[in-house]
């Protein structure tokens, strides 16, 4: 188990990138592995915030086209004409 410290160091190095993964490991006197699963690690992270992302995306689109009174689809307005005309 190695220390945040050693993390926080670890992980700035791996973002300057251009610092060899064995001059890092012996920087932070960690093993290579280490320094391996955090680049690993801070790449996943990463990829899954993209992937979030895009999935959402569709979802809010789909609903602003969809009245909320009745759930049929429209053009723009917050309601359907219909409905709107119901509040009225
Ligand atoms: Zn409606």
């Amino acid at each position: 188990m190695i220390g945040q410290a050693a993390v926080d160091t670890i992980q700035k190095l791996l973002a300057a990138g251009n610092m060899p993964v064995n001059d890092i490991a012996r920087a932070a006197g960690v093993g290579r592995m280490v320094v391996y699963e955090i680049k690993v690690g801070v790449n996943r992270r990463r990829e899954r915030r993209d992937a979030g992302a895009d999935e959402q995306q569709p979802e809010k689109t789909d609903t602003k086209f969809r009245c909320p009174g009745c759930g049929g689809k429209i053009t723009g307005l917050s309601y359907c004409l219909k409905c709107s005309l119901e509040m009225a």
